[in-house]
C-alpha cells in the first residue's frame, strides 16, 4: 500500500476511524467557511478535534458566494459601522494569511444625476470607509470625474454620470479558501471528513455527548463521542437544532443569493463596478474573474431548502437586467450565461432585531447560541468575518472544556499571523517565475500560483516526474494533469464534482461546464481512487445531473435567446 498522503481518502479514513475510536474534545458539525475556521482555531489551542461535512468542503453556501472579501461598502448605509470596522480588520489579515487566495480589487462605484445615493454622499461615505479601516486598506479611495470614468471604463453608461468613487476591496477564491482553512486543521491535528454526514445527536443523559456520523461513500455509520458538539451548519443550522431540540425556535432567516457568469468581453468592464440596480435600487456589482465577470447577487427570502435552492429564470433576468442598464453596449441575453451560482445565506433570523426588514437589510452580524443541552450553534456572519466567528465559538469551548474536566482555559492562538497552506511565501511574482523556469506556461504559472501559493512545489514535482502531467486538462487553459492527482492527493477529493467544480472552477469557466473533459477526468480518478466501472459510470451520471440542474433556467426562460432588456 502507498504511504499515507497528507488530506487524502487515506487521511478521511484514518480520521473517521480515530474519531470513532476515542472520543474527541469537540466535534463540529460543518465543513464550511465557518466550520473549517472553528476547526482550525481549536486544533490550534491543542484541542483533540474532529470536523464532518456531509458533502465537500465548502459545498454549501462558502463556495457560492460573490467572493469578496469586503468592509462592506453597502452596510455604511445601514449604518452596521461595527461591522465595517471588523470585516475591514479581517481584510487585511486575509490578505496577509493568504495572500495567493486573498487579492486586492480595485472597484469603480459611478454616480449618476438623480442617483438613489448623491455624489456628496458617496464621497463621504469612502471617507468613513477608508477610515473605518483605519486609512489601512490596500490604498485610499480616489474620485474620479467623468472623464476620468470613460477612460477608465470605457464601457459604462455615460448619460448623466457625474463621476465616480475608485476603491479597494478584496477578491478570494471561497472554495479554496475554505479547503486551505480545512487543511491548516488538520495540520495542527484536526481530524477531518468530507462525506461524513451527522444523522442525529448522541444525548444518552439529556446532554449531547457526540453524534452519529454516516459515512455518505460506504453509508457505513460511526459513533463519534465529544465533550463539545458545534453545530456549523451554516443554512443547515436549524436542522442540526432540531435534532437536538425538535421544538427550537429558528436562529436564522437565510435569503437566497445568485449569481450569473457571462463572458467578460460581452461587457467590457476593466475593473469591479459597483453599481444600483434599476429594478429595486439594491446595491449590486459586476466583478472580473479571469476572462469572465459574473454579476451578483440577488438578495431574496429564501424559498426552498438549502439542499433544493436553484438559480430560476427571475434571478437571472434581474441580473442581466441590471447589468444591461449599467452596460447599455452589452445587450447581453441568457445565451450569453456561462454558469450560474446560488446560495442561502445563514443569517441571523427575527430575534436579531430586524424582523420586518427586507433581506438586504438583515444584520451580517453572527451570534454564538448554546441550547439547554449544551449544543453550541453559530449563526450569521459572512466569509470575510469567519476567523472571529470561529474564534468566538472556540473562546466558548474552551470555557466549557474548563468546566468539564478543569483543564487550564487554553489562550488564543494566533490565527491572524499564521499563515494558511500556499500562503507562506508574500512574493507571488518570484513563485510565478519559478514555475515559468521549470517548464510551465505563462498562464498555467499564474493559475498555479493562484490556485495553490507556495503548495505549487508539489504540483511542478509530480510534473518533474511525469511531464505528462504538464499537459493542460483541456485545449487554451491553464489547468494541467497534475492537479487532478494533487486534488485526489492532497485536497481530498473524492468524486468527480469535488475536482471539476470546487478544486479547479472548471464546472463553472469551461465551455459547457466542463463536460468534455468530465469523462477524462473520471479515468483519472479511478485509477487514483481504485474504482470499479460502476463507480466510475455514477460519478459521471452525478456531475451531468449537476450541470442540468446548473442549467434549468434555460428551459424556464422558453426557446432561451430572447434578450433581456428593461
Ligand atoms: C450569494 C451570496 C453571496 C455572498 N457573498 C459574500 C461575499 O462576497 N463576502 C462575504 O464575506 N460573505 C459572503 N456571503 C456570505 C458567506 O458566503 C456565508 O456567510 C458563509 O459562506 C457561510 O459559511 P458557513 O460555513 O456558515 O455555511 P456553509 O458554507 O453553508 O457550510 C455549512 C456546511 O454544513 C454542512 N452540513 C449541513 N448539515 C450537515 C450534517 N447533518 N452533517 C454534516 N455536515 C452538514 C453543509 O453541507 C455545509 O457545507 C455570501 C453569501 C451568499 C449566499
Amino acid at each position: 500500500m502507498a504511504a499515507e498522503t497528507p488530506f487524502s481518502h487515506q487521511t478521511r479514513a484514518a480520521a473517521l476511524s480515530s474519531m470513532a475510536a476515542e472520543p474527541v474534545d469537540v466535534l463540529v458539525i460543518g465543513g464550511g467557511i465557518t466550520g473549517a475556521g472553528i476547526a482550525r482555531d481549536a486544533a490550534l489551542r491543542g484541542f483533540r478535534v474532529a470536523l464532518v461535512e456531509k458533502g465537500d468542503f465548502g459545498s454549501g453556501t462558502s463556495s457560492h458566494s460573490s467572493r469578496l472579501i469586503h468592509g462592506g461598502i453597502r452596510y455604511l448605509e445601514h449604518r452596521d459601522f461595527r461591522l465595517v470596522f471588523e470585516a475591514s480588520r479581517e481584510r487585511r489579515v486575509l490578505l496577509r494569511i493568504a495572500p495567493h487566495l486573498v487579492r486586492p480589487l480595485p472597484f469603480v462605484f459611478p454616480v449618476y444625476r438623480g442617483s438613489r445615493v448623491p455624489g456628496w454622499k458617496l464621497r463621504a461615505g469612502m471617507w468613513l470607509y477608508d477610515l473605518l479601516a483605519a486609512f489601512r486598506n490596500v490604498k485610499t479611495h480616489r474620485w474620479l470625474s467623468p472623464k476620468q470614468v470613460r477612460k477608465a471604463e470605457p464601457a459604462l453608461k455615460d448619460r448623466g454620470l457625474t463621476g465616480a468613487a475608485l476603491y479597494w476591496d478584496a477578491q478570494t477564491d471561497d472554495a479554496r479558501l475554505v479547503l486551505a482553512t480545512a487543511q491548516s486543521a488538520a495540520r495542527a491535528g484536526a481530524l477531518i471528513a468530507n462525506y461524513a454526514e451527522v444523522t442525529s445527536l448522541l444525548t444518552p443523559d439529556g446532554r449531547v455527548r457526540g453524534a452519529a456520523v454516516r459515512d455518505v461513500l460506504s453509508g457505513e455509520t460511526h459513533t463519534v463521542r465529544a465533550l463539545v458538539v458545534v453545530n456549523a451548519g451554516g443554512p443547515w443550522v436549524d436542522a442540526l437544532r432540531r435534532m437536538d431540540d425538535p421544538e427550537a425556535r429558528p436562529l436564522l432567516r437565510p435569503t437566497k443569493g445568485a449569481h450569473v457568469a457571462v463572458p467578460r468581453r460581452r461587457i467590457g468592464n476593466e475593473r469591479a463596478i459597483t453599481l444600483f440596480s434599476p429594478i429595486d435600487g439594491r446595491v449590486m456589482f459586476v466583478l472580473p474573474w479571469g476572462e469572465l465577470s459574473y454579476i451578483g447577487t440577488t438578495d431574496t427570502d429564501a424559498d426552498a431548502s438549502p439542499d433544493a435552492v436553484r438559480v430560476t429564470a427571475a434571478d437571472v433576468t434581474y441580473l442581466l437586467r441590471s447589468a444591461n442598464a449599467a452596460f447599455p453596449e452589452a445587450h447581453l441575453s441568457p445565451n450569453d450565461v456561462v454558469s450560474v451560482w446560488v446560495g442561502l445565506r445563514p443569517l441571523l433570523g427575527p430575534d436579531s432585531g430586524t424582523p420586518t426588514a427586507a433581506p438586504s437589510q438583515i444584520s451580517r452580524e453572527h451570534r454564538v447560541v448554546e441550547s439547554a443541552q449544551g449544543l453550541i450553534s453559530i449563526a450569521g456572519g459572512k466569509l470575510t468575518t469567519y476567523r472571529v466567528m470561529a474564534r468566538d465559538v472556540v473562546d466558548r469551548v474552551a470555557a466549557r472544556l474548563h468546566e468539564l474536566d478543569g483543564r487550564p482555559v487554553a489562550p488564543r492562538p494566533p490565527t491572524d499571523r499564521l499563515p494558511l497552506p500556499g500562503g507562506e511565501a508574500a512574493e507571488l511574482d518570484v513563485l510565478r517565475e519559478t514555475a515559468r523556469a521549470r517548464g510551465v506556461s505563462d498562464a498555467t504559472a499564474r493559475h498555479l500560483v493562484a490556485s495553490y501559493g507556495s503548495e505549487m512545489a508539489a504540483l511542478l514535482n509530480l510534473v518533474d516526474r511525469d511531464r505528462s502531467l504538464g499537459e493542460p486538462i483541456a485545449l487554451g487553459r491553464p489547468e494541467i494533469w497534475a492537479e487532478v492527482a494533487h486534488a485526489v492527493e492532497r485536497e481530498m477529493a473524492l468524486r468527480v464534482q469535488d475536482v471539476l467544480v470546487r478544486r479547479l472552477h472548471l464546472f463553472y469557466e469551461f465551455e459547457q461546464h466542463g463536460t468534455a473533459v468530465a469523462a477524462p477526468v473520471a479515468q483519472r480518478m479511478k485509477k487514483l481512487l481504485g474504482w470499479d466501472e460502476i463507480r466510475e459510470a455514477e460519478e459521471l451520471v452525478d456531475y451531468f445531473k449537476l450541470v442540468e440542474r446548473a442549467r434549468a433556467f434555460r428551459a424556464e426562460i422558453g426557446r432561451g435567446s430572447r434578450e433581456v432588456t428593461i
